[in-house]
């Protein structure tokens, strides 16, 4: 229990750190327990769902055409950034990849899984219940129902990109949607949805602030929907489905995961639904041989807190002295998904945290060294692969686990890039101009 206090001193105080999470067991043995919260059945039921959608996406998406409706994103190894950072003195052991979430068709942002799935899936139910569609029919026919999902209304909190990715592809099912934003969220992404005809609710207060006013509006129509980004559990299966993806990536680029080659990944927290289904995914299929990190600002450990306290939800920045103000606004989450936070709890590796600054540089490098431009938030993962040989807590779980020298040679380390696409060319000069 040892980590648990120092995360917290080192909380208090916004420094960089990692905490090991004293909690994670060997998959095996916890994998039926789990299995009692989301099943594999659970995930592959998603992944159905989502080809049953292509042909719909395809039709109202075309930027999805050559993936034939389906919205993924590229893996791709980046040899002149891990150069980069090796030049700036750190030490990145075995091949470094970038997971392109950044790039996502439709929303620019990993939330076009989890958020697009949700929508998706609420749409389809209401369909078949009404009659309009059967499962084994081609889904591209629900592009002629706006007028009956107009009378739904689907309502989220959002610090931008959930709410961006809710509403883009809730304006193209036809239901009304109902945006409440966080004061963090940023005003291009306000402006982006007001221009697709979504009604955005601004508030001067945080994020869980947010959801809890959207819920509360929510439940006061029954023909709403709320999208919980705090309890969801098809969120999380939205997300999750990527494992499977990036595991026929993995293989069309021949990389193998085994004892021998570990793969450890690298994702931005904010409140844990999406790095959490992403490795909960992860899991199912490389188990103890795929090491899952989250990454969060220093200024909103949130899913840390909540795990290594053991207070899930209850956790709150606030209550540890931490001011909470970061440029990562996809990751300005003061308290973490309690669904999350417990399901996670026997599977995380452990959490880094990192400041503005460290982001930022991120940032600059990677657009300098392989001309790729994502947000502030999105280079998260960046801090996890650099400092995994850098702490002495990381060198010791490197021990714990069998990770030798010779074994670090031969591993994978993917940091997953969780936005960007779609900010303006000015907001990401901005950035380029950040020094914090
Ligand atoms: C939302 C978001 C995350 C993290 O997702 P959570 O589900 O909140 O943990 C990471 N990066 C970006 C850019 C995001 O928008």
């Amino acid at each position: 229990m040892l980590e648990n206090k120092i995360a917290i001193e080192n909380v208090s105080k916004e420094l960089e750190q990692c905490w090991i999470n004293p909690f994670k067991m060997p998959f095996e043995s916890v994998k039926g327990l789990s299995e009692l919260a989301v099943s594999k059945e659970e995930i592959f039921d998603a992944e159905q769902r989502l080809l049953r959608f292509a042909p719909f996406i395809k039709k109202e998406f075309p930027e999805t055409a050559q993936n034939s409706g389906i919205i993924e994103s590229p893996l791709l190894e980046i040899n002149q950034m891990k150069a980069a950072l090796n030049n700036n003195g750190h030490k990145i052991c075995g091949r470094l990849f970038l997971k392109l979430d950044s790039h996502l068709p439709i929303a620019g942002s990993v939330k076009a899984r989890g958020g697009i799935y949700e929508v998706l899936k609420h749409a389809e139910s209401l369909a078949v219940s009404n009659g309009l569609i059967k499962e084994s029919e081609n889904y591209e026919k629900l592009s002629e129902f706006k007028e009956f999902f107009k009378d739904y209304t689907v309502q989220v909190g959002s610090t931008g990109n959930l709410g961006m990715s809710i509403g883009i592809i809730s304006a193209a099912i036809g239901f009304s949607v109902k945006i409440h934003m966080s004061a963090d969220a940023k005003k291009w992404k306000k402006d982006l949805l007001r221009s697709k005809g979504v009604e955005v609710i601004e508030y001067a207060d945080d994020y869980t602030y947010a959801v809890e006013q959207g819920r509360k509006a929510s439940a006061e129509n029954p023909k709403s929907y709320f999208v919980d980004d705090e309890w969801s559990k098809d969120l999380f299966l939205g997300y999750s489905v990527a494992a499977n993806r990036l595991k026929n990536q993995l293989e069309e680029l021949k990389i193998t995961v085994d004892e021998k080659h570990p793969l450890f990944v690298y994702i931005p927290a904010g409140v844990g639904g999406a790095p959490g289904g992403i490795s909960y995914g992860l899991k199912f299929l490389f188990g103890d041989n795929v090491h899952c990190f989250f990454a969060e600002p220093t200024a909103f450990p949130s899913v840390m807190l909540g795990i290594s306290t053991g207070l899930y939800e209850k956790a709150n920045v606030k209550d540890y002295g931490v001011v909470g103000k970061s440029n990562a606004d996809g990751l300005a989450c003061p308290a973490p998904s309690g669904f999350v936070t417990r399901i996670m709890q026997n599977h995380l590796s452990g959490d880094f945290t990192v400041k503005d600054k460290s982001l930022f540089n991120y940032l600059r490098l990677l657009y300098s060294s392989e001309n790729i431009k994502i947000e502030p938030s999105a280079c998260a993962g960046f801090e996890g692969a650099i400092k995994l040989l850098e702490y002495d807590n990381t060198k010791e779980y490197l021990k714990n686990n069998n990770i030798t020298d010779d074994v670090l040679q031969n591993s994978t380390h993917i940091v997953w890039a969780t936005g960007g696409k779609m900010v303006p060319e000015e907001n990401f000069n901005e950035f380029l101009n950040t020094s914090v």
